[in-house]
């Protein structure tokens, strides 16, 4: 290395804004399942960047599709259209309910997007009285101080001033809640399939079926955030896709791009009308290069052999947690879907999950939390059972190593 400085974790707290708190190790490189750290140490990754690295590392339909692109053109602005967008956008509306794509950089801006959609269509259609946004406890919309503050999390939004206006959270899967804050005044409610940061907490199909019907008798638009469950993570291309319930507007990010960041908002072509020119927009949103890479992620997932192997690979994890859990009786339940699961501690390790991370990573091994109370796990979605394995071996050791001290 040419630098005249050491690049290490203390350098980390010397240089950058002190907002995360990341591990000591840096990983260097990746392939597969498997990263390595600046030491050579190996790792298996059950975590996949925080349910975005769909395809694990360097999977080379993903690295193909980027270095293809990087070497004909990177950006052009908005002014212009390019090839990877639309033959993207096209993808995207043929394989799902939407008829109108906008692009991104990111979920939050993804779901920005949408709920300044929402407002703008309610305020065209019906008039300035129908501004509410319903949200639901303990949801994770983004961190853009909109989409934070309709997030189900207030701890994530005080403390920056005045918040944006006009926003109620009613109870997840507790429709009476939902029906005792909807009214004519409701543009928008938004909900995630299955809540991710708030728990691994599955909506159940009467409440989302519910929560349709009740938008339909108020005349409130359907938002689902499907930022984490998107692009084949539970198994279905979109995890709507098993209810029998369309929402108005869905909004993708995180696997989309398989690592490089987009993030996509879906909807129909009579509320998109209401988007007109100049009313909204982003500089890198469609970039060239993301939206290849996320144009090779879809065509690679969006088959059955990649879906179906999702939910084998489901299959395995819980089968290996269920192993662990006989032995340790560590999880009270294993929640989620396909690629999208959370082990949640029991009552005697409840607020531990950062231990059982911690223990996990000096074992080889990369798991997430979603809150103190619950492990994650969220994947590539073509792990190979052989890495699935080798990490549950090393998962039990970590389990091993709370349990006993
Ligand atoms: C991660 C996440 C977001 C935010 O996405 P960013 O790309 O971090 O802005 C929004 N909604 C859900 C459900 C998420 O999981």
């Amino acid at each position: 290395m040419s630098e005249q400085f050491a690049v290490n974790r203390a350098l980390f707290d010397e240089v950058m804004v002190p907002n995360y708190a990341p591990a000591n190790v840096i990983p260097v490189r990746g392939l597969g399942s498997r990263v390595w750290d600046q030491n050579d140490r190996e790792y298996i990754d059950f975590a996949g960047g925080i349910a975005v690295n769909c395809l694990g590392h360097c999977h080379p339909a993903l690295v193909n599709a980027l270095t293809t692109q990087a070497n004909k053109l990177w950006h052009l602005s908005n002014v212009m259209t390019n090839e990877p967008a639309l033959r993207l956008a096209k993808k995207l509306v043929d394989s799902t309910f939407a008829e109108k794509v906008y692009f991104a950089n990111s979920g939050a801006e993804a779901n920005e997007g949408a709920l300044k959609l929402a407002r703008r269509y309610a305020l065209d259609v019906y008039g300035e009285h129908k501004q509410d946004i319903i949200s639901f406890g303990k949801s994770f919309h983004g961190r853009t101080f909109f989409t934070v503050t309709v997030g189900g999390q207030a701890a994530y939004s005080d403390g920056f001033g005045p918040k944006p206006g006009a926003i109620h959270h009613a109870e997840y899967n507790n429709l009476e809640s939902l029906k005792a804050l909807i009214s004519a005044n409701t543009c928008a409610v938004i909900m995630e399939p299955i809540q991710g940061e708030g728990g691994i907490i599955p909506a159940t199909a009467e409440f989302i079926q519910g929560v349709r019907e009740l938008c339909d008798e108020h005349q409130a638009l359907l938002i689902f955030d499907e930022v984490q469950t998107g692009v084949g993570r539970t198994g279905q291309l979109y995890a709507y896709m098993q209810y029998g319930v369309v929402p108005d507007i869905l909004t993708s990010a995180k696997s989309l791009g398989g690592g490089f960041p987009i993030g996509a908002m879906l909807t129909t072509t009579a509320i998109a009308a209401h988007l007109k020119v100049g009313t909204h927009g982003s500089t890198y949103g469609g970039n060239p290069l993301g939206c290849a890479v996320a144009e090779a992620a879809l065509d690679t997932i969006n088959t059955p052999e990649v879906l179906t192997g999702v939910t084998h690979k489901e299959q395995l994890f819980r089968q290996e947690l269920a192993k662990i859990n006989a032995k340790y009786d560590v999880f009270s339940a294993v929640r989620g879907q396909g690629m999208l699961l959370g082990a949640a501690l029991s009552e005697k390790f409840k607020g531990r999950s950062r231990d059982f991370l911690l223990a996990s990573a000096d074992l080889g091994l990369f798991v997430l939390m979603a809150g103190t109370d619950v492990v994650r796990f969220a994947p590539s979605l073509v792990i190979p059972d052989a890495d699935i394995l080798e990490g549950m071996a090393r998962f039990e050791q970590a389990v091993a190593k709370v349990v006993n001290g």
